[in-house]
């Protein structure tokens, strides 16, 4: 049987001729959509006709624009408190303000601030109060630290970004000034807890956990840990310092050791009255910070062990803060 050829209707030509023609009229009226703006042709002939000097302030304004942090870097306050010191914005830091940014919050909600000094791309990183109210002076140390970098803006290097994490166990910070205050809200000493070389429990000979702790139910299972490890993938740092206390020396971070991180040491040992290498003790350091940054992400890092539980060595880690700031360059 012969197929019957079906006719376009004439209703569809009349309408598709009407758009085509539609279509014209509509590009003759509002002109060549693919042309540039107006605008930006006279900003363009603005810049061309810039004098170059004028042009490298306008570069450097835009350098130092705000750095944006994405969502991820931020783990969520579990309580939803509201705690003195979190900025407005959390997630924009503002470098003509003092102020820090919450790169995630404690089991309890406290946030876990950074401050941020000099703009450029190599970017270092220095975490103070891993071990919270235990090692307190970490803390305090990290404070004068923001004061004198405040003061002495000029001793960044042009091209360094330094990030200060002053207190990485607030609730620890919190809860007491002694033992009591060494681990989380959840009762894990968090530099055990990271994902390297992890451990649930650990040979405590030679360590200093005398009250009961864990390393966590897994790898990563707490806030503070994951607030770090996503702020740490998130930047590309040159170089980090872990603070603790007291008395045995520098660690270099690695297993096996990680030359990087032993340079790094050696150097700051060079500038200090701290030992390398350190002195040991036979503490089994399972799921520590600086073994996963050097190991697993690649940063230089190093634990750095205040002289006793109650100066903060200010001097030395002066000393420190410069050869840090520095360092192979
Ligand atoms: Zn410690």
């Amino acid at each position: 049987m012969a197929k019957k050829k079906k006719k376009i209707p004439t209703f569809l030509v009349g309408i598709w001729s009407l758009n085509i023609v539609g279509a014209v009229v509509f590009f003759l009226w509002i002109g060549n959509p693919f042309r540039s703006s107006p605008k930006i042709d006279a900003a363009v002939d603005a810049i061309s006709a810039t004098p170059t000097a004028t042009l490298e302030i306008a570069t450097l304004e835009i350098f130092a624009l705000p750095t944006v942090y994405l969502l991820p870097s931020v783990t969520p306050n579990p309580k939803s408190t509201p705690i003195v010191g979190t900025t407005p914005t959390p997630f924009v830091l503002d470098l003509s303000k003092k102020q820090s940014i919450a790169i995630g919050y404690s089991v309890a909600g406290r946030p876990l601030e950074v401050y941020r000094f000099g703009t450029g791309p190599d970017e270092r990183l220095i975490i103070a109060g891993i071990h919270g109210g235990n090692e307190w002076n970490t803390i305090a140390l990290a404070d004068e630290l923001i004061l004198y970098l405040e003061e002495n803006p000029d001793i960044v290097p042009k091209d360094v970004s330094l990030y200060i994490l002053r207190a990485m166990n607030p609730d620890g910070y919190e809860r007491a000034r002694g033992y009591e205050g060494r681990v989380n809200e959840h009762g894990v000493d968090l530099n055990h807890n990271f994902p390297y070389h992890w451990k649930e429990k650990w040979d405590r000979d030679g360590c200093w956990n005398y009250l009961p702790t864990t390393g966590g139910t897994h790898p990563g299972s707490e806030p503070e840990t994951i607030a770090v490890m996503n702020f740490i993938s998130l930047h590309d740092f040159s170089a980090l310092i872990s603070y603790h206390s007291a008395a045995l020396g520098i660690f270099a971070g690695g297993v096996p050791p990680f030359e990087p991180s032993e340079r790094l040491a050696k150097a700051l040992a060079d500038v200090s009255a701290y030992a390398y290498p350190p002195y040991n003790t036979g503490c089994d350091y399972s799921g520590n910070l600086t073994d996963w940054a050097s190991s697993v992400k690649g940063v230089p890092a190093v634990d750095i062990e205040l002289r006793n539980h109650r100066d903060t060595d200010y001097d030395d880690n002066i000393s420190v803060l410069k050869a840090f700031l520095t360092w192979e360059r």
